[in-house]
């Protein structure tokens, strides 16, 4: 009898950010297949026999291949399995839920996905930048800074022109070139801009600038991967609009694993 695989988005950082569809599947789930960002709380709330795997990636050492990684899902739903397959953020925003997924379809391994708040919005909101705003900013464009090898490189000209807001997720090591490159391309110098660490987290922390100083302000704050990179407007309303978020204990929430 096949299993089936549950691809989850765990949210951005904060535990209690899961959804309560994404929390019960954790709770009933016989294997876990988790990243490097999705945090150890998540992970407690799988049942004493669940197995957990770790298929996490660090940035210079891929530990398990895409490959590898899509092979695992299979096998253990060929064992009859009910597997979660848990990711940061949500699990399509470039989390390779995608390629994960159509090699299931392509088996015929029964799927469903469940949706998370992606860092992209969800991060931003716990910095304090509200990705829109009716007077700042009426779209937003999430990009990633680290391309496929292979790949057409950045279209910058476009990307400079955009006047929503620009989200760039997997930044970091690229923040000298993307910064110089809007400049380059026509974005002004004087934008808006900030970086967000371990958003949502307890040990979140930001430095916020311009386009052109904001290389110069991460390394003055310690400022380093996994962080996002928000260019616009929206950056002003940061100290008007920060937060203290209520902790709140997963455990605390019971009754979910009878939902089903
Ligand atoms: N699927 C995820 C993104 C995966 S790509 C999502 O929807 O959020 C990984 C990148 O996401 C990181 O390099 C970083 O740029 C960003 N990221 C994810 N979680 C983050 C967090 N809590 N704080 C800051 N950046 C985060």
């Amino acid at each position: 009898m096949k299993g089936k695989v549950w691809l989850v988005g765990a949210g951005p950082g904060d535990a209690s950010l899961i959804t309560v569809k994404g929390l019960h599947c954790i709770r009933n789930a016989d294997v876990l297949v988790y990243d490097r960002l999705v945090c150890r709380e998540l992970l407690e709330e799988a049942s004493a026999d669940c197995e957990l795997i770790n298929v996490g990636k660090t940035p210079n050492n891929h530990p398990i291949p895409q490959d590898e990684i899509n092979q695992i899902l299979v096998a253990q739903a060929l064992m009859g399995r009910e597997v979660v397959r848990l990711k940061g953020g949500d699990p399509y925003v470039f989390g390779r839920g995608g390629e994960e997924v159509e090699t299931l379809a392509k088996v015929g391994i029964p799927f469903e996905v469940v949706p998370g708040i992606t860092s992209a919005i969800g991060g931003l909101a716990y910095a304090g930048i509200p990705v829109t705003h009716r007077d700042h900013a009426s779209s937003f464009h999430v990009i990633t800074g680290h391309l496929q090898q292979g790949k057409e490189p950045q279209d910058w000209a476009t990307l400079a022109r955009l006047q929503g807001t620009l989200v760039i997720l997997m930044g970091m090591s690229q923040i000298d070139t993307i910064c110089a490159q809007l400049i380059e391309h026509g974005k002004p110098a004087d934008t808006p801009a900030a970086a967000v660490m371990y958003a949502s987290r307890n040990v979140q922390q930001s430095a916020a600038g311009t386009l052109a100083t904001l290389p110069e302000d991460v390394i003055r704050a310690g400022i380093k991967a996994p962080a996002l990179i928000v260019i616009g407007e929206v950056v002003q309303l940061q100290s008007l609009l920060q937060f203290t978020p209520t902790a709140m204990q997963l455990n605390e929430i019971a009754g979910i694993s009878e939902i089903a």
